[in-house]
This record gives structure tokens, sequence and C-alpha cells, in this order.
């Protein structure tokens, strides 16, 4: 037998309509989030299974991959498959409750949780990086990130700008499977967005989902477009093909100083993530491969002189924040002591919607039909009528984004919302209202589900930002009440040694027992993430938990 390489789009397509493979709607809802994943539309990179962020993968080989596919097709309803980064070491006996699959990703033992020992185990075939939702099977493409950033931006709108960026700039760069969202979630402030990506694929790929407009090769010219945008009060994103650190450099020399100022280029993985400024695009790749330790010398240079760059453009008046790609870590790294000067995004706008149990909410369409995700949008609407901000999120939503793969839809939803949404959906199932079971998921960085010191857990009031007992039990709770696939990884968002999290996906099928676990698990969920923010001590959080009737423990005293 030969080794498969390469993704192929026929046997890897994703199965849609109401026709089972497997043997229940839960095991064929995984089959399906997983080739979603992988789809060419979807993932970043699908023929080494890169879905996104770096080498934030889906399955750990085109073997691994294979026998996935093949062991949920077998699996039973009162059976567990298990993952052990993204190859299959199980099936093990459950019940009918309990998660179809269980995963765990990228786990080290603290003491080896480092890159370069991690390489050394992703070299001999026997680890593989799951970043958030790549190897927990509920990417969605770029929009599962575009609410979140587009209320980030809205949030900056409302404290700086009067409620919109009409008139301002914007300056970042990573047009990636994440990073691909600022565009669009700038123009939905109607703002201007000068972006700088080194790959032209990835510039033309958001072009062509609509998440960024045009596409200018030269950087004074890009600069120039921008400034007059932002003169008119045009709402325009540019790509601008170049590296982040010659595009900072060039507006400094000309004295241009950005409203905003951020970066979301992959610098939490400075060798697969992360290209370098003083040398080519070309030598780079070459390099990469040939001399990984020089690779990251020039990577790590590149990243502390970015940092500085952003660091100048704070002094002179941009807002400047870190988007959750710790590279303000790596510049520390290499010796720049004051790095942590500009906040990152959680602590700055974040931080008081996960008090309130408020975090990324997600689902998918498995009938593969859009008309679905319509009707869930009605149903959403109908359901929060008070939500202004969710209300104007639904009407650019359903005007702007373009869906990859599987039809989806994603809304910040907070604790008893979800639980009233999943329920709903569950109905619409039952009644026929939709065409085949909707899969509820969300992504790892949410409320209660990770520690993440430099990003989601960042300057918690109690100094517990490291503590990872919080998405353990996070994944517990959620495998004990009956989720579909739980998984818990670490490293994602901002890599190896730096971060552990815990997904979850549940499915809506129309059945009683869906009823009860949806309600189980979307209160747990969200709950985790108010009872967490509450025992730092946030009163946001003490309130919302009073509310939710999650204050027991305080209640005890
Ligand atoms: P990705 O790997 O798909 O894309 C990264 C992009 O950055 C690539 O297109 C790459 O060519 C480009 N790039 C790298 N170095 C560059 C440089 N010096 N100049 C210009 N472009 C450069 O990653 P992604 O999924 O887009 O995620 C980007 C980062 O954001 C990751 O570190 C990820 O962990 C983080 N992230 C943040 C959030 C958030 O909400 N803040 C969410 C998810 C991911």
């Amino acid at each position: 037998t030969t080794t498969i390489t390469k993704y192929d789009p026929v046997k890897y397509k994703t199965p849609t309509g109401s026709q089972l493979q497997c043997k229940g709607w839960i095991q064929e809802a995984a089959l399906r989030m997983l080739l979603n994943n992988l789809n060419p539309e979807v993932a970043e990179r699908p023929d080494d299974l890169i879905v996104y962020g770096g080498r934030g993968k889906a399955a750990r080989d085109f073997d691994a991959l294979d026998k996935i596919i093949a062991g949920l097709k077998i699996l039973e309803n009162d059976e567990s498959l298990l993952v052990q980064s993204g190859k299959p070491v199980g099936i093990l006996k459950t019940h009918k409750d309990a998660p179809r699959v269980l995963i765990s990703n990228s786990q080290l033992v603290p003491n080896w949780a480092n890159w370069q020992h991690f390489e050394e185990l992703e070299k001999k075939g026997l680890m593989m990086y799951g970043q958030m939702t790549a190897g927990s099977w509920i990417y969605i493409g770029s929009q599962g990130i575009v609410q979140g950033t587009y209320e980030t931006f809205a949030a900056i709108a409302d404290k700086h700008f009067g409620g919109t960026l009409k008139g301002t700039l914007s300056v970042t760069a990573g047009l990636g499977g994440m990073g691909g969202a600022q565009p669009l979630s700038i123009t939905m402030n109607e703002g201007v967005c000068l972006a700088a990506e080194v790959e032209r694929w990835r510039i033309e790929k958001r072009i062509e989902t609509r998440y960024c407009d045009v596409l200018i090769e030269d950087i004074d010219a890009a600069i120039d477009r921008a400034l007059e945008a932002k003169q008119n009060g045009e709402a325009l994103s540019i790509g601008v093909l170049c590296n982040a650190v010659h595009l900072l450099e060039r507006m400094l020399e000309r004295n241009i100083i950005p409203d905003i100022l951020t970066d979301q280029t992959s610098a939490h993985d400075p060798l697969i993530g992360y290209w370098p400024h003083e040398i080519s695009y070309e030598q780079a790749k070459v390099l990469r491969d040939e001399n990984p330790k020089q690779y990251l010398e020039y990577a790590y240079t590149s990243m502390y002189r970015h940092v500085e760059l952003m660091l100048e453009l704070q002094k002179r008046g941009a807002i400047t924040f870190d988007y959750g790609n710790n590279i303000r870590a790596r510049a520390k790294e290499k010796g720049l002591t004051n790095a942590f000067d500009f906040p990152g995004f959680v602590p700055a706008y974040i931080r008081p919607l996960f008090c309130e149990g408020k975090g990324p909410f997600r689902w998918a369409a498995l009938s593969g039909d859009p008309e679905d995700i319509a009707v869930t949008d009605k149903v959403i609407a109908e359901l929060f009528p008070e939500n202004a901000s969710l209300q104007r999120w639904l009407k650019l939503a359903k005007e702007k984004i373009a869906f990859q793969g599987l039809p989806a839809r994603i809304c910040w939803l907070g604790q008893g919302e979800r639980e009233k949404a999943g329920l709903a959906f569950n109905e619409l199932v039952r009644t026929g209202k939709v065409k085949a079971p909707i899969v509820i998921g969300r992504d790892h960085l949410d409320t209660g589900s990770v520690a993440s010191p430099n990003r989601e857990t960042e300057a918690m009031m109690d100094g517990s930002d490291a503590v990872a007992d919080w998405p353990i039990l996070n994944a517990l709770v959620n495998t004990a009440g009956g989720a579909s696939w739980v998984s818990l990884h670490h490293g994602g968002g901002v890599g190896m040694g730096y971060s552990i999290h815990a997904g979850m996906v549940i499915v809506a099928d129309g059945t009683d027992d869906a009823a009860a676990r949806l309600s189980r698990v979307l209160r747990n969920d969200p709950g985790m993430g108010v009872i967490r923010h509450a025992d730092a001590g946030y009163e946001l959080a003490k309130e919302t938990a009073k509310a939710n009737g999650l204050d027991v423990i305080d209640r005890l005293k």
C-alpha cells in the first residue's frame, strides 16, 4: 500500500443531507465536522491537514484520518472513540449519554512543555498540534472569529471614537484563518483597515471570501489609499503584500500614526507561523526546512523589532493591543523588557463579557442547506429581541458573511441564553423545520474553558492567571453532562507551554435525550466561566452566578 500524502477532495468530501453513514447522528456529526474542518474552502492548507493557526491540525496524518473516519462509521451508540493527538487509539464501551468522541491534543508534562520537545515528538510522528478548534473538529472558517473580532473593534469604537470607526485607520498584520477576520470586522465598524500579509494567496483567499476588499503590492501606495479612505470616511480594507515590520517601519518614517494598532501573525509558533523581515519569503521557506535554528533566530529578531515598532507607535498615540498571538512574550524572550507595555485584548475588552458567561457560541447545519441557517437566525432574533448588539450582528452577518463549507453561524451568547438557543434548535429538528440535526459548539477561547496567562486569563484580579484546574474541570463536567465530543488541548493560541484549554460540541438531533443533554451542557459549560470569574472576585460574575443559581458554594458560607 502507498501512503497518501495529499488531500483528496472526492474521498474526503463532507457528506450532507439526511442520509446517515454512521450508526447515529452524533457519530455522523463528528464525521461531517471533521471533514468540514479539512474542506479546502474552510482549511488553510488541507494537503498538510492544517486547518488554521500556524500548524493547527485536524488529524495527525492521512493514515490516522482514514482510521478516525472508519472508527466513526463503526462506532455504536454506547461506545466512545478515543483520539490521542490526532490519532485514534481505542474504542471503549461507555453509555448512550457519554460523549461519542474523547480527544486529547498536544498534552505534555509541564517540564517538557516547549516547542523544542514538541517538535522532536512531532518528527517521530507521536504528536500533533491541535490549536483550538482544529483538533476538536469545530472550526467553521473565518466566521468563527469574525463576531469576536467585530465586537472587539466595536468596543474600541465605543470606548474611544463615539461608537463608530468611521474616519479611523486600523493597522494590523496576518490574514490567515483567524487574522483574516480583521479586515471585515473593521469595515463592519465603518473603519479603514490596512493589513500586512507576506503570502499573496492568503490575501487572495480573503478577497474571494469577501473578508478583504483589495490587494495592493506597494507599501506607499497602500498607505496612501488607506489615508484617502480615512479622509473620505470610506469603509475599506486593504491587504498589503509585505512584512508587518516593513509596513510599520515605513509608517514611522512617514510619521503616519494609525488610530488603532494590533497584530495577528502566528507569532505563537515562531518556526511555522512567523515570517522574518530580513530575508525574502523564498529564502525563508528554504531556511525553515534546512536550518530551523537559524530561521528561529531571524524570526525572533523580527518579532523583537515588530513589538519595538508597536511600542513606538503606541507612544505616538496609536491605541495598541496584543491580539492573542503571544507576540509580546516572544519579544520579551528575546530581551525586550518593556514588551508588555501594551495590553492584551482580553483584559482590555473581553473580560466583562466572560463574567456574564458570554462567549463564542456557534452552530452548523449538517444538512448543508443554507436555508437551515436562515431558520436558526430567525429563531435567535426572536429569542433575544432586547439584545441590540446581537440583532445588529445577525443583520450584518446575513449581508456580509459568505459561508465556507457547511453553513454555520456564530453569536456571542451568555449564561442562560445558550441553553435557550440549544433547546430551540432541538425543537426545530424535532418538528422538521430544519432538514437535518444542528451541531452546536464553541471556540476554546471562551469564558470557562481556558487558562492562558498571556491571553484569556491575563491579569486576573486575584492573580490566578496560570491556574489550569479550570479548563480541566470544564472538560470533565462537559463529559459528565453528555456533550457529544469533548477535547482537552495544550498550547492553543499562544503556543507550547502557555495555555491549557478545553472544547466541547453537542448535537441537537431532535430527541428527548438530546434535549436533556443540551440543557445540562449548555448551562454548565458557560456556568464554569461564571464560577471561575466569581471565584476570582469579579462582581459582575458574582451577580451573574446569583441570578442563575450558580452560587451554591457561596451560599454554603
Ligand atoms: P494562520 O497561521 O492561519 O495565519 C497567520 C498569517 O500571518 C499567515 O497568513 C502568515 O503568512 C502571516 N504572517 C506571518 N508572519 C508575518 C509577518 N511578519 N508579516 C506579515 N504577515 C505575516 O493563523 P490564524 O489562524 O490567522 O491566527 C493568527 C494568530 O492569532 C495566531 O497566533 C492565533 O493563535 C491567534 N488567534 C487569535 C485569536 C483572537 O481572537 N485574538 C483567535 C484565534 C487565533
